[in-house]
């Protein structure tokens, strides 16, 4: 018989689970890492394959459909496509989804194509080398912009995750959404989140969703919501009335979507997390690694979402950073 989904006590059925397969990163977002003294977990705290495999096979007798890897940067895990080839093949799992900066595709696209993965989104904020180096610390556009290439030649399916800064990217939201129309790519505008490693968020640094589309609407062609919206999804989905592709907003700030969130996130050194924002996360690897049964690691997953916050605070005076950076939680 199926074990009974995972449903928290506001009626929230989880089924996504995102698993963070490392905390490194070969570049260095001003939004999320430090630029220097980044602390690492040491590589014997992260889990490894047989590890992460074991859990994702228990998450899904719990009811979780699709898998979403990220980091850290993913890619910089080795023999990545070796672990997307063993979570493709789990039974019961429909969606497999990968989360990268990109600057590693020209090498990893094709391996991972052979693997079986056919989601990527790929962070870009902008096509603009200058502000590319400004914002990551790495002069690596161009490593990012062949390996969309190389993904949509393979027959990827790609969307570009640009994250929203004010007084920064606006130069950059047109001419990505251009270079996005052009290649068949959906772009989805993240608003920046408190989640950097040096506390520089403040609300008046978001740039938020509906400034964006009145950029879009003005330069570009009127965007409508689409008709066939998933409540279930974070984003909040619009097409481009002249039928030019569609774009996304991650809207975490100016509209919290935690009345439908389905996540639950699993970190490198193998915490579970309810939530991007939690403040407290239950220790997987610690059950993992002292001969737990399959039944007391779903109980705990189990314990995990009962508890889970109605959701986050970021618009509260009440709101508190989690400890961790978005790195080291896994975006
Ligand atoms: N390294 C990969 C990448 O950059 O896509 C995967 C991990 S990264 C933490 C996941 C996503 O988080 C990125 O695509 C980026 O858009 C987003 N992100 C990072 N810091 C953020 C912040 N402070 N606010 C909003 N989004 C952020
Ligand atoms: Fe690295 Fe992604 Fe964080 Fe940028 S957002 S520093 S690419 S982990």
């Amino acid at each position: 018989m199926a074990a009974a989904p995972l449903i928290d006590s506001f009626g929230r059925v989880h089924d996504n689970l995102r698993i963070s397969v490392t905390d490194r990163c070969n570049i260095r977002c001003f939004y999320c890492m430090p630029e220097t003294d980044v602390h690492f977990v040491r590589r014997s705290e992260i889990l490894d394959f047989e590890e992460i495999e074991r859990f994702a096979r228990i998450a899904v007798t719990l009811g979780i459909r699709k898998l979403r890897i990220t980091g850290g940067e993913p890619l910089v895990r080795r023999d990545l496509p070796v672990l997307i080839r063993r979570l493709s093949a789990i039974p019961g799992v429909e969606d497999l989804a990968l989360t990268t900066n990109g600057v590693l595709l020209p090498q990893l696209a094709e391996p991972l194509y052979e693997a079986g993965l056919r989601r990527m989104n790929v962070h870009l904020d902008t096509i603009d080398r200058a502000r590319f180096l400004q914002i990551t610390r790495r002069d690596d556009i161009d490593k990012v912009l062949a390996g969309l290439e190389v993904s949509k030649k393979l027959g990827f399916k790609v969307k570009l995750n640009a994250v929203a800064v004010k007084n920064l990217v606006e130069p950059d939201i047109v001419p990505l959404a251009r270079y996005a129309r052009e290649n068949g790519f959906e772009v989805r505008y993240i608003e920046f989140m408190p989640l950097d490693a040096q506390n520089l968020w403040d609300r008046s640094k978001v740039l938020l969703a509906d400034d964006i589309i009145a950029a879009l609407s003005r330069e570009i062609a009127p965007l409508i919501p689409v008709p066939d919206p998933d409540p279930r999804a974070p984003a909040s989905e619009y097409q481009f009335a002249d039928g030019g592709g569609r774009v996304g907003f991650i809207a975490s700030v100016s509209r919290p979507f935690c009345l439908n969130c389905n996540r639950v996130r699993l970190t490198a050194d193998g915490k579970l997390r309810y939530c991007l924002f939690a403040v407290e996360e239950d220790d997987v690897k610690a059950l993992l690694r002292s001969g737990a049964s399959d039944e007391e690691i779903a109980a705990l997953v189990r314990r995990n979402i009962a508890g889970k916050w109605e959701g986050h605070e970021i618009n509260s005076t009440r709101f508190v950073a989690p400890p961790r950076p978005m790195y080291s939680i896994g975006g």
